[in-house]
C-alpha cells in the first residue's frame, strides 16, 4: 500500500473532545466530525473521512448505539476504509472498547479516543489524541490488534483499558498489564499483543427495542439484604454484584442472593478493578467457594461494568452467560 493510499474513518460520537462552553455555562457536546477532523492536521497520505454517529455526553450512549457503530465500521471496511477512529467521552469509553470488541464489526483496525479537557480549553488534549489515534489507526500492524484505546500517547487494549482519574488529562491506564504500545515524535511503537480471546457476539433484536436490564449493586461493609431483596420483583434480567476483595459479600447477603439467582442470572465480580473473580479459595458464608455452591456465576476475568455488557449481549441473544468462557 503506498502511503497516499490510507484512508481512516473518523466516526464522531460526542463527548468532552466535542464540547465547548456557553459564555456562564458548563461544557455541552456540539463539534461534530467536521470540527474535529478540522482540529488536527492530518499525518501526510492520510486522507480522513467524516462521519457523525452521535453527538452525546457518553454516560448517555446505549448498546443499540454501539449496534449502530459496528454497522459504521463494517460499512467503512466495505468502502475500503483503512482503519477507524472514534471520538468519544472519557467516562464510559472503557465500556464502548469493550462492547465494540465482543461485537462483530468486520477486521479493520478501530481506535478509539477522547479528551479530558473540552475543545476550548487551554491546553486541549483532544486534538494531540486524535492526531495520534489517526496514525495509530493507519499504521500497517494495527489490524493485529483490534479495538485499541489512544490516549496521552499510550495505545491500549479495548478490554484491557480503564479510566483511574475523574480530572487529569493522563487518565487512563492498562494496569497490571500496560498498554500495547506509544506514539513518541510522531512514530507508532507496538511492543506487545493483548491474549484475549473474546466471544463474538452481536446485540440481539427485540420487538420493543428493549436492551437487557442489569444493574450492577456495590457490596461493601455488611452488604445488606433488602438492598437485595429489591431486585427479586424489579425487571431486571440479572444482577452484577461487585463484590469486596476477590468477589465476596456478607453472610447474609450471601443467603439471599441464593434466593435471586433461582430466578435470575446473578453474577459476582471484584470491586477491586484487578485481577479475576477468585472461585477456589474461600469457603466461609459469602466467600467465593459458598457462593459458587448457591448458584452464584462467576465472572471472571471481567470487571462489573464488563460482565454487565457481556450479560445483556447474552441475554440479548437468548444466551446464557456459562456459554462463554467468560471466567478463563
Ligand atoms: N467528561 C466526559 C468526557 O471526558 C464526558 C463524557 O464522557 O461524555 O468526555
Amino acid at each position: 500500500m503506498t502511503s497516499d493510499s490510507i484512508r481512516i474513518r473518523l466516526i464522531a460520537m460526542g463527548g468532552t473532545i466535542a464540547m465547548r462552553r456557553e459564555e456562564g455555562q458548563g461544557s455541552t457536546p456540539r463539534d461534530g466530525a467536521d470540527e474535529l477532523a478540522g482540529s488536527t492536521p492530518s499525518p501526510s497520505g492520510v486522507r480522513v473521512e467524516r462521519q457523525d454517529l452521535t453527538l452525546k455526553p457518553s454516560a448517555s450512549v446505549t448498546l443499540a448505539d454501539v449496534a449502530d457503530l459496528c454497522r459504521a465500521i463494517a460499512k467503512a471496511e466495505a468502502d475500503g476504509v483503512t482503519g477507524v477512529v472514534v471520538t468519544h467521552g472519557t467516562d464510559t469509553l472503557e465500556e464502548t472498547a469493550f462492547a465494540l470488541g465482543l461485537m462483530e464489526r468486520g477486521a479493520i483496525p478501530v481506535v478509539v479516543t477522547g479528551a479530558m479537557r473540552s475543545a476550548d480549553s487551554i491546553g486541549a488534549d483532544g486534538p494531540a489524541n486524535l492526531a495520534n489515534a489517526i496514525r495509530v489507526a493507519s499504521h500497517p500492524d494495527a489490524r493485529r490488534h483490534g479495538v485499541m484505546v489512544l490516549f496521552g500517547d499510550e495505545i491500549h487494549a479495548g478490554h484491557f483499558v480503564r479510566k483511574v482519574h475523574s480530572g487529569r488529562p493522563h487518565a487512563f491506564s492498562s494496569e497490571p498489564y500496560g498498554p500495547l504500545g506509544h506514539v513518541t515524535e510522531d512514530v507508532v511503537r507496538f511492543e506487545m499483543a493483548a491474549l484475549v480471546d473474546l466471544p463474538q457476539l452481536t446485540l440481539g433484536e427485540t420487538a420493543d427495542g428493549r436492551i437487557p436490564v442489569v444493574p450492577i449493586l456495590q457490596a461493601g461493609l455488611d452488604l445488606e439484604p433488602e438492598a437485595i431483596r429489591l431486585f427479586e420483583a424489579a425487571e431486571i434480567d440479572a444482577l452484577v454484584i461487585s463484590g469486596v476483595g476477590g468477589g465476596h459479600v456478607s453472610a447474609r447477603a450471601a443467603q439471599e442472593l441464593e434466593r435471586l439467582a433461582r430466578i435470575k442470572p446473578v453474577v459476582m465480580t471484584s470491586r477491586v478493578g484487578m485481577g479475576p473473580t477468585l472461585s477456589n479459595s474461600y469457603a466461609y458464608a459469602g466467600g467465593d467457594i459458598d457462593l459458587g455452591k448457591r448458584g452464584i456465576l462467576n465472572g471472571g476475568r471481567w470487571r462489573p461494568a464488563q460482565a454487565r455488557i457481556l450479560l445483556q449481549l447474552l441475554i440479548s441473544r437468548g444466551m446464557r452467560f456459562e456459554e462463554t468462557r467468560s471466567g478463563q
